[in-house]
């Protein structure tokens, strides 16, 4: 590039980002105001709640729950620690809350599918903060079932998978099918989850699993039921599993 197009470029830029805002204004994934041009995917006031929901660097390895500075978090806290889980470790990006919650609901329930673009670099950057980076060779995601994903269009999972695939330079691949549908988890106690859940997921046809290492992406850990019977069908093939998810609920 010479001089005089390397001089223009930036106001050439900035010019464009102006014009296809005033034809295509950019929403904040928060609150849903419109975005000025520095601003990318939040707005400055729900950054500072982004900021809120995954400021506690500290949790629990097992369920993502919030732990005091000091807390053992290797075997769990006291909310998790009798519950069989059939994953290795986990890591989250932070409290299902605030501006975390709402882009998550947008990616989920308003096709708003380039959010997870975002989402998937603030995952990535969990992943790597909580030293998983070197512990997977391979990313997957917990399916849907295929009427659940054609009425969605995509698998929220999926994408954020295949971000985290590429920015952590590894296989991502589908591994997992649901092999039936299962009634929405919101309303059921753990133990129903477990029961809702229990052998709704199976290898797809022909995966081989055996000796891999991998990272199962979801968007939000409630009480690990399906995360772990996901993982329970990678384990049961050989495989070693470590969990990364966007949000875990606080009241559980
Ligand atoms: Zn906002
Ligand atoms: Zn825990």
């Amino acid at each position: 590039m010479n001089k005089t197009l390397r001089a223009w470029a930036k106001p050439i830029r900035y010019l464009g980002h102006a014009v296809s805002e005033i034809v295509l204004p950019r929403c904040c994934g928060g609150c849903s105001n419109t975005l000025s041009v520095n601003e990318r995917e939040l707005c400055a006031l729900c950054w500072r709640g982004l900021q809120e929901a995954i400021g506690n660097r500290t949790y629990c390895q097992r369920c993502g729950a919030n732990l005091g500075e000091f807390a053992e978090t290797k075997n769990g806290c006291n909310y998790c620690r009798d519950f069989r889980l059939h994953y290795d470790r986990l890591s989250r990006v932070g409290i299902y809350q605030g501006p975390l919650a709402e882009m998550i609901r947008k990616l989920k329930f308003q096709r708003r599918a380039h959010t997870a673009k975002f989402l998937g670099e603030l995952l990535y950057q969990a992943v790597q903060g909580a030293q998983l980076l070197d512990q997977f060779d391979l990313v997957t995601w917990v399916p849907l079932h295929w009427w659940r994903k054609f009425n969605r269009s995509y698998n929220q999972a999926e994408l954020l998978a295949r971000r985290v695939g590429s920015l952590s330079r590894k296989p991502c691949q589908g591994l997992l099918r649901k092999t039936r549908w299962t009634a929405p988890q919101t309303h059921l106690s753990r133990k129903g989850r477990l029961k809702n859940v229990r052998g709704s997921f199976g290898l797809r046809r022909g995966i081989r699993v055996n000796g891999k290492h991998v990272l199962l992406v979801d968007d939000v850990l409630t009480t690990g039921a399906t995360a772990s019977e996901a993982a329970g069908t990678l384990r049961e093939s050989g495989a070693e599993v470590c969990v990364g998810v966007l949000g875990v609920t606080k009241n559980r």
